[in-house]
């Protein structure tokens, strides 16, 4: 048994509507995926808030207005 992102492993989708346009956002994927290895001060702040809820945390983005947001995806037991 792993816990892993239902998103990242594409067992499901989570569209998301845009907050101020309303359209469809773009799950841009899990935000570790952003963290420049060579930016430690980076990785440290974004590991600290992992660290807290072991959730996977998206980044969607909406193609319409650039309005870009994080949402955290509780990890479940495969
Ligand atoms: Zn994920
Ligand atoms: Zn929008």
């Amino acid at each position: 048994m792993a816990r892993v992102c239902p998103l990242c492993n594409g067992l499901q989708v989570a569209p998301k509507l845009c907050p101020r346009c309303g359209q469809e956002m773009e799950d841009k994927g899990a935000l570790q995926e952003f963290i420049d290895p060579y930016s430690p001060y980076l990785s440290q702040e974004l590991g600290e808030n992992f660290a807290g809820t072991g959730d996977c945390v998206h980044l969607y983005c909406c193609p319409f207005c650039a309005l870009d947001q994080r949402f955290s995806v509780p990890k479940q037991l495969i």
